[in-house]
């Protein structure tokens, strides 16, 4: 049985909207550079020098889902593994030693493996030496997220990786994730269960038209932003990188367009933080921190236990930017910016 659309969902569908200049930044031919040196100017007035650091720690990639583009995809045969909280903590502790005070817990759609349960006993197991912890995992019920608010819980980032209802039918082909409306108000859920930090993003690739999927999640992000005000949003728009399921993009979203779209997200959603990850190449990210980025992973690893025993799980995806964090914090710091591994919300006044 479906769920039935959420109140972001009634608004989409209203053809009202809050970005209505959008459209027009997004069209070819514009003039990039201008528009860079613009949105560079909104960056600086809102965010000021401060980038913020943080790690996806992979604690499972089995997953009951099957969705066409990704690695951990249940009909593909490759090395599955759900870390004990034992283990989520070892890792956690081998990235809080590299600095890292902000980490991600990612997982795939597996509810017995990953359950409400387990991953409760991980954030109260880290909450302790680890001073912000967001999940990315399936969606959850109210309960689930006022329980995981409970204990210690901030962000909850949630990809609806195309707003096309049609394409996303296509590419979520089974499994819990296949509930589009579902999937698309669980931010919504989460924010009312008191989640203070919102994730939301697109993968840029996945559907044939990449800038209707920038248009709805800057929609998506400023509804979120006036409807919870005391939420933090950010968005994220990956571009699809080679994964063991051999997914190809539709129509490829070339550098300058992929620039252009972060560009026009800053100039019409000037609060909204930008995460860029490490499936970027060094040159581009280091580009992008200098226009519109406020938030970087780094050092990634896409596997369960990567960063201690690499090599024994199969990775979601392929990474371009393999500098170690120290690096990278040392390239902004070169580039004038201020390396934040901890919070952003006391650097954004
Ligand atoms: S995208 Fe998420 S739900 Fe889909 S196959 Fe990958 S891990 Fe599973």
């Amino acid at each position: 049985m479906s769920t039935a659309p959420g109140r972001f969902a009634q608004h989409l569908a209203s053809g009202a909207s809050l970005v209505p200049g959008l459209p027009a930044l997004l069209e070819p031919g514009v003039d990039l550079e201008a528009m860079a040196h613009q949105a560079r100017e909104v960056t600086l007035q809102r965010f000021g020098r401060a980038v913020r650091l943080f790690a996806p720690l992979y604690v499972s990639n089995a997953c009951l889902s099957s969705c066409t583009y990704c690695g951990f995809s249940k009909g593909l045969d490759v090395a599955r593994r759900t870390l004990t909280v034992e283990q989520v903590v070892e890792e956690a502790q081998a990235l809080v030693a590299q600095g890292f005070r902000h980490l991600l817990l990612v997982s795939g759609e597996h509810r017995v493996e990953v359950s409400a349960d387990y991953l409760v006993a991980c954030v109260v197991a880290l909450r302790p030496f680890v001073p912000s912890l967001s999940i990315e995992t399936q969606t959850w019920s109210d309960d689930t997220y006022a329980r995981l608010v409970e204990a210690g819980l901030e962000g909850v980032v949630h990809y609806q990786e195309t707003y096309d209802r049609g394409r996303y039918a296509e590419t979520h082909v089974a499994g819990w994730k296949r509930d589009y409306d579902r999937r698309l108000s669980s931010t919504e859920r989460a924010a009312e269960a008191g989640v203070r930090r919102l994730g939301i993003g697109v993968l840029l690739g996945l559907s044939a038209d990449w800038r209707a999927d920038v248009h709805a999640v800057a929609e998506h992000a400023v509804w979120l932003q006036r409807h919870y005000w005391r939420t933090e949003v950010t968005v994220s728009l990956p571009r699809i990188k080679p994964s063991a399921s051999g997914f190809q993009p539709l129509v490829p979203v070339t550098d300058a367009e992929y620039v252009q779209a972060l560009c026009a997200l800053r100039l019409v959603a000037p609060e909204v933080g930008i995460v860029l990850s490490t499936r970027e190449a060094p040159p581009l990210r280091d580009g992008l921190v200098r226009i519109a980025v406020t938030t970087m992973s780094a050092g990634s690893s896409t596997e369960p236990g990567g960063y201690l025993h690499p090599g024994e799980a199969q990775e979601q995806f392929a990474i371009s930017d393999e500098r170690t964090p120290a690096e990278v914090a040392a390239m902004l710091v070169a580039a004038g910016y201020d390396p934040v591994w901890k919070d952003a919300f006391a650097l954004r006044t």
